[in-house]
């Protein structure tokens, strides 16, 4: 497996997510963003991928993209969950995802989350 740092990390980032709003369906949003609190910086030119850690087990593959935001000086990690059985994806744990489990389960084959610098979540941002 070739191991390419920076720029071609940004070919293993979804563009998109969508997020399952309650009742109207899916929203789609962009992760070229920063996912840090309180950081709108949304320009891909201040974003600056440093790394990707990858595991898979039988269930799902995982990669974690780690990202510098050069506009508030933060890292984060893009957590992209690939689940290999679509059929009853695994959604426990989180309350803010009571609603979803019916309406995105035959779109869930990915889920992106937002983690810290530290790999502590900071957030669900959708499916991919
Ligand atoms: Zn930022």
């Amino acid at each position: 497996m070739v191991k390419k740092i920076q720029g071609n990390l940004w070919l293993e980032i979804p563009g998109y997510a969508w997020v399952a709003l309650a009742r109207r369906g899916m929203e789609k949003i962009s992760l070229d963003q920063c996912f840090l609190k309180g950081c709108e910086n949304q320009d891909i030119k201040m974003l600056e991928p440093l790394k990707k850690e990858e595991y898979e087990d039988e269930k799902k593959q995982v990669k974690k993209i780690h990202i510098k935001c050069k506009k508030c000086g933060g890292i984060f990690q893009l957590e992209l969950i690939t689940l290999k059985k679509v059929a009853r994806p695994m959604q426990k744990g989180k309350q803010e995802r009571n609603q979803l489990d019916d309406d995105t389960e035959d779109l869930s084959m990915g889920i992106v989350n937002a983690l810290d610098e530290t790999g502590k979540n900071i957030g669900n941002i959708g499916f991919f």
